[in-house]
């Protein structure tokens, strides 16, 4: 009788050991598997960088006005003064700068307004971004600038 009680102890210490060396496994793999789920993540956050760009691109016209709402109180034959976007932001992103030409500057400004004409913005006007005026009617879009006769383009006063 007294031989089985040491072999019981040692039966439980093995399971101890056991139980200890399965622990020690497991924690093992977990830190494997949570090891290789940390570097999962970093890949597409290195990649997120590249996708930030894309939502960098502020600017949908090239002129501003002075104050907020200048279109609620416009008549629909009125024009208004512009100030061009680059001459208080210089180096803005998409931007000509103030070197660039009336045409280089429309180009730019066309681009620009072709995006914003695929969605549809309520009070949209137009604007010439050469001569620096607007106007709120929106069927005045593409036709000829008053002063210049460029195409006029897509503006909006917020
Ligand atoms: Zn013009």
């Amino acid at each position: 009788m007294r031989d089985v009680r040491p072999t019981n102890n040692v039966t439980r210490a093995d399971t101890r050991m056991r139980n200890l060396i399965y622990f020690a496994l497991i924690m093992g793999l977990f830190s494997f598997l949570f090891g290789g789920c940390r570097k999962q993540p970093t890949q597409p956050s290195a990649s997120t960088p590249q996708t930030m760009p894309p939502g960098d691109i502020g600017y949908s016209q090239l002129d501003i006005t002075e104050t907020f709402d200048d279109h609620l109180r416009l008549k629909p034959e009125d024009w208004i003064q512009t100030i061009p976007l680059n001459q208080s932001v210089p180096n803005g992103k998409g931007l000509p700068p103030t070197t660039a030409t009336a045409d280089e500057i429309h180009k730019v400004a066309d681009e620009m307004s072709k995006v914003r004409e695929s969605i549809s913005i309520p009070n949209d006007g137009v604007y010439c971004p050469v001569c620096h005026i607007a106007n709120t009617q929106l069927t005045k879009l593409r036709t000829p600038c008053p002063k210049c006769a460029r195409p006029l383009l897509k503006f909006g006063w917020d």
